[in-house]
């Protein structure tokens, strides 16, 4: 049996991370991106769509108490909640698609954490100054100038906070009213509890958890890292180019003198603008997103070394072997994997599209009583019972008819509700509801099924000619 010595502590505590501004094409990319996703997430509650009088006129809604869904022309029922799961196969895939192409580009570029975080950044970077700054206001104390810029960068920390908390509540309501119920202290409670948790969760995760929720937190490294292959393209720092490392002047004598002298002059700026305070010429690792700031910084080095850039790009793992073998990269953005992600994407979205356009207005759903199943009647026929609920996706009030069949001579009842009753009874239905009636079903003695048959409820709008079906079973008593 052998023994196992464990030194030094199992868990490292975390080492502050200072990342320093940078400027270049990634950055700008970040900036952007930033910008564009923030504004979405901000400004979409405030988006109007005309669905027509007596509907809600916010593009995107999640209308808890009224039960509905709505993205701008399309309205989804509880019903149809199955869109939403197409729309996750969608986004995995899309997800798989990205990390096949070009690795972590969701977590560099979008991820929310990501986006955040980047943003606490630059107002901690205003405040406080670039990453020597900082690094020296933390080592020389407490000062009241300090405190006040303390204060300042937390502050701003938690309005920017608050506004995504609020943000969030705007989706479930109509937003300019919400704003102002908000405001005079008129909002519902639940609208200020989900406030105060995003704004807890955005100020812990965005100001102090930041590169922790990547590398310990989020489960995304770990499935794209067993998902990856060696032609999707990463951040690399190219071995063969870089190493080995020196300074400027030593390098230009060892090649005077013929000897290999690597690129790389070892200025850690790479490292310091790194949001995870990975090193990248390491090789791949889990802290690193994929942000692409290491090869700004890299690339503003090189020009300034006079060296030509890309040391550190965006590049394969098969392209870095065969530089090593002196051959010429090779690059395969079209592969089996990546065609197989797009035909699911486009499939999934064609059949979401095909089942959006051709969708009714008009919806049935059945449930049989349970308890009791059936009813044996004094003059031998026989009543089941059902719940019948009729959906009107219309922006329009209708009348439908409801037709049995599939069960001879059957007729039907609707306690307190309906025109008259019989082999087909008249319903109205308000504009964008839905409708729940008790229909009782009922077969004269000589027509009584011998055994449960079919039974098939049809709903019919005379005016349009659309017709709904549901089926159940019509169930007689058992010997
Ligand atoms: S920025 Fe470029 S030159 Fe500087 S340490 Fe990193 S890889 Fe080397
Ligand atoms: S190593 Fe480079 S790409 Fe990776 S997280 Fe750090 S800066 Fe971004």
């Amino acid at each position: 049996m052998t023994e196992t010595n464990i030194e030094g502590p199992l868990y490292a505590p975390r080492k502050k991370i200072y990342p320093q501004a940078v400027h270049g094409r990634f950055r700008r990319i970040k900036w952007t991106l930033l910008a564009i996703t923030l504004s979405i997430y901000y400004f979409t509650p405030f988006l109007r769509w005309d669905r027509g009088p007596g509907l809600p006129d916010q593009a995107v809604l999640i209308d808890i108490p009224a039960r509905r869904f709505y993205f701008f022309f399309i309205e989804l029922w509880p019903q149809e909640v199955y869109y939403f799961t197409g729309l996750l196969i969608m986004a995995a895939l899309a997800l798989f698609l990205m990390n096949a192409l070009a690795g972590r580009l969701w977590c560099g570029y979008l991820c929310p954490q990501t986006v955040w975080t980047d943003l606490f950044y630059a107002v901690e970077r205003f405040i406080e100054g670039d990453r020597r700054h900082r690094i020296l206001k933390d080592q020389h104390g407490f000062t009241a100038r300090r405190a006040g810029e303390l204060a300042a960068k937390h502050f701003i920390w938690l309005m920017i906070a608050w506004w995504t908390g609020g943000a969030w509540v705007l989706y479930f309501a109509d937003a300019p009213t919400l704003v102002k119920e908000l405001v005079t202290f008129q909002a519902p409670m639940v609208a200020y509890v989900w406030i105060g948790i995003l704004t807890f969760t955005t100020y812990t995760l965005a100001g102090f958890m930041r590169e922790q929720v990547c590398i310990y937190m989020c489960p995304w490294p770990r499935i794209q890292a067993a998902l990856t292959d060696e032609w999707a393209l990463n951040v690399t720092y190219r071995v063969d180019r870089g190493e080995p490392r020196m300074s400027v002047k030593k390098a230009e004598l060892a090649r005077q003198h013929g000897e290999s002298a690597g690129d790389c002059v070892d200025c850690h700026q790479c490292v310091n603008v790194c949001p995870t305070g990975v090193d990248i010429r390491e090789g791949l690792q889990l802290g690193c997103v994929q942000c692409g700031l290491c090869i700004d910084a890299c690339t503003h080095v090189m020009q300034q070394v006079g060296r030509p850039t890309g040391l550190i790009a965006y590049d394969t793992d098969i392209n870095g072997q065969r530089r090593l073998e002196g051959k010429p990269p090779v690059y395969r953005p079209i592969r089996a994997r990546t065609i197989m992600y797009s035909a699911m994407i486009v499939l999934t979205g064609a059949v979401m599209v095909y089942a959006l356009a051709t969708r009714g207005s008009l919806d049935v759903n059945v449930l049989h009583e349970r308890n009791p199943l059936f009813v044996a009647l004094s003059d031998g026929g026989v009543r089941n019972d059902y719940t019948v609920r009729l959906l009107n996706k219309r922006p329009t009030a209708r009348a439908v008819t409801i037709s049995v069949l599939g069960v001879p001579g059957a007729t039907m009842q609707t306690p307190g509700v309906g025109h008259g009753a019989g082999e087909q009874i008249g319903v109205e239905i308000g504009q964008d509801q839905s409708r729940e009636l008790r229909i009782s079903v009922q077969v004269p003695a000589d027509l009584v099924p011998a055994k449960s048959v079919r039974i098939t409820f049809e709903v019919k709008d005379p005016a349009t000619g659309e017709t709904a079906a549901a089926t159940d079973h019509f169930v007689p008593p058992t010997n």
